[in-house]
């Protein structure tokens, strides 16, 4: 029987993330991945580290994005030194676009809401924002320039984790599903495999959107699938610099030249197929954004499933099974949450406390509505 320090459930960017902070601790870690590692949703990712919150629900993630999103910088530095390859990091910043009539006064409110965050954010008027992005629609009435937002290329990015990972002594296993938490009594001993059980003193569920498809684990994990479609466009006579905005749509720039033009926000079940209406959408919100895309070239389009929970706020830390803890629920920012995931998990399984306020992400949460509703 294998015997580990920590065993993790899912290769993704989480699950490669935290075996890279455990194993650079010292401990011994594995990582379990029903496939290859890294080729579910971390692969169909878009890439944007942005702070700022998509929508009201999402300012109780502010505190941990900043600090997420301070410290990439250093983060990705040392995953390229160890792995030896590249991650496409591109601190850029990202710039919104408003076409709305009543620009002006959203920008204020905007403006106010994101200063009162703590996060930088300059108004731009439309000429300006074009000075800066010429692919710019003429249509635009303003914008929002976010300059401490970045971008990665969560495929790079994903295989140098796991890479270096693995250089600092993480196991990964392919093709090792996880069946099961292997639990006695209270204690979490590790996790069982099709045939196999293997001990670990901890164990790490990092499985994204099938984290709740582990027996022993949904109570804690209960997570959906929330598809996302994408494309990759190539354009000869077209630059973007930054990662642009509106309110239908991002434009993601790679190093390469790529485009990757996102996302489609579907609860359909694990269906990861791409439909026409899918891409349709993402191509005309693309060319009302940035009109010169009509002559791009597609090069690719794919979906990915996220994690999605019912207050739609990631599932972070431990339960009430002695060893057990869970890294999920990510939603749309896991590869901004990254490093702030790695680092908190880290920090609880060496020292037994954290360095951030993270009860509000507790699994424990959706046990206590449980039992509210069911009491009342
Ligand atoms: C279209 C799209 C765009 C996105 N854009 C952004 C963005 O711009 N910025 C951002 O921050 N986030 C974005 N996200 C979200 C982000 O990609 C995810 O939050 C992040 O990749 C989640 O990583 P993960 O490791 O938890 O999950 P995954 O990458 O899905 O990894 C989970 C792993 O677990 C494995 N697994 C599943 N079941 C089992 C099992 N039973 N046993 C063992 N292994 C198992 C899977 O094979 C997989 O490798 C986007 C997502 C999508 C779909």
């Amino acid at each position: 029987m294998k015997k580990l320090d920590v065993a993790i459930a899912g290769g993704g960017v989480i699950g490669g993330s935290i075996a890279l902070e455990l194993a650079r601790a010292g401990l011994r870690v594995g990582v379990f991945d029903r496939q290859h590692p890294g080729q579910e949703e971390s692969w169909a990712s878009a890439g944007i580290i942005s702070q700022a919150p998509e929508n009201p629900g999402q300012i109780a993630t502010v505190e941990l994005a900043k600090r997420s999103g301070a410290l990439y910088p250093e983060f990705v530095a040392q995953v390229e030194e160890i792995s030896g390859k590249r991650t496409g990091y591109r601190a850029k910043g990202t710039l919104q676009a408003l076409f709305l009539r009543d620009a002006k006064a959203e920008l204020s409110t905007m403006i106010a809401v994101y200063h009162g965050l703590g996060l930088k954010a300059e108004p731009l008027r439309a000429d300006d924002a074009r000075e800066l992005e010429p692919a710019l629609s003429e249509e635009i009435e303003a914008a929002v320039l976010r300059p401490d937002e970045a971008s990665v290329d969560n495929r790079a990015l994903t295989a140098a984790v796991l890479e270096a990972a693995q250089r600092s002594g993480a196991e990964l296993f392919p093709g090792s599903a996880v069946k099961g938490i292997w639990r006695e009594g209270n204690t979490c001993r590790g996790v069982l495999l099709q045939n196999e059980k293997v001990e670990a003193k901890w164990t790490v569920i990092a499985a994204g959107c099938f984290s709740g498809a582990i027996e022993g684990v949904a109570a804690y994990a209960p997570v959906k699938p929330a598809k996302g479609q994408m494309a990759s466009l190539r354009a000869d006579d077209l630059t973007i610099e930054r990662v642009l905005w509106s309110e239908k749509i991002y434009l993601v720039p790679r190093n390469d030249g790529r485009i990757l033009a996102g996302a489609t926000l579907e609860y359909a079940g694990f269906d990861k197929r791409v439909t026409a209406g899918g891409i349709e959408k993402i191509l005309s919100a693309a060319i009302e954004l940035a009109p010169g895309l009509k002559n791009a070239r597609i090069e690719e389009t794919w979906a990915g499933l996220r994690p999605d929970s019912q207050d739609h706020l990631p599932i972070l830390g431990p339960t009430d099974v002695e060893g057990l803890l869970i890294a999920t629920g990510h939603f749309r920012s896991g590869i901004l949450l990254m490093p702030i995931t790695a680092r908190l998990i880290r920090e609880w399984i060496t020292e037994k406390r954290v360095t951030a306020d993270w009860d509000r992400f507790s699994p424990l949460r959706f046990q206590n509505e449980a039992t509210r509703t069911a009491t009342k």
